[in-house]
């Protein structure tokens, strides 16, 4: 018997690429302004305008294959394609090398983003909640144990209806793996379970029901998900 007023919703997990197991999720992290190309896209310069941390609750996570619902308040939902690490253990105030040891697998995932939102909040200085952090905006591949070799380099790419949107090297990212996981264990503890989405390339642009979304990282489990009509009610 137990002593929760009602029963807790089971934990959020991402599949594992050829295994039944399940990694179950603790916090999604992500970077913005990671990428060059991308910075310059939106209007910046990346020496101006380092990467950003900002998060999505953990149970943004929608399996691979998932028909993802054009999400609310929003008539300009954009695709993000990125690397995204998922560690298997954590601590604060890691040294990078010490932070790569952390790291138990690689996906590519996309950072699902209601942009007009984040132009809103942009221009009047309030938080990205909104626009990052809504139900079903972290569609994920299976995750790539790391035994198979750390990702430090590789096509990135994204395709909507067959059409490559995207297309960079995970080489181009501004702050590597080992300097994000460092960089974010100053700020919170990290532990077992968090994934980090960790930035995009050029190319991000507008998403409609209907449309069929691939992406992927060289070397990983390729993305597959659409987007369905919006959810009633
Ligand atoms: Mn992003």
């Amino acid at each position: 018997m137990s002593d929760f007023v009602f029963a807790p919703a089971p934990p959020p997990s991402v599949a594992v690429a050829g295994s039944r197991a399940r990694f179950p999720v603790h916090r999604i992290y992500c970077v913005g302004r990671n990428y060059g190309d991308h910075v310059r896209e939106m209007g910046g310069t990346p020496q101006a305008e380092p990467p950003v941390f900002f998060s999505k609750p953990a149970d943004a996570v929608q399996e691979n294959g998932s028909a993802v619902p054009y999400p609310p308040a929003t008539t300009n939902l954009h695709h993000e394609i990125e690397l995204v690490v998922a560690l298997g253990a954590g601590g604060r105030s890691l040294a990078p090398g010490e932070a790569l040891g952390c790291v138990y697998g690689y996906a590519a995932g996309n950072d699902l983003t209601r942009r007009d939102l984040q132009a809103a909040a942009k221009e009047r200085g309030q938080p990205w909640d909104a626009s990052k952090g809504f139900d079903a905006s972290a569609p994920l591949a299976p995750l790539r144990p790391v035994a198979a070799g750390h990702v430090t380099r590789g096509r990135i790419w994204l395709k909507v209806n067959g059409t490559l949107r995207q297309e960079s090297d995970v080489a181009e990212m501004l702050l590597p793996v080992p300097e994000i996981l460092a960089a974010l264990s100053r700020l919170y503890c990290l532990r077992a379970g968090d994934l980090i989405f960790t930035g995009t390339p050029a190319g991000v642009g507008p998403l409609k029901p209907g449309d069929r979304i691939e992406g992927g990282i060289e070397g990983l489990e390729t993305l597959r998900h659409s987007i369905a009509p919006a959810a009633a009610g």
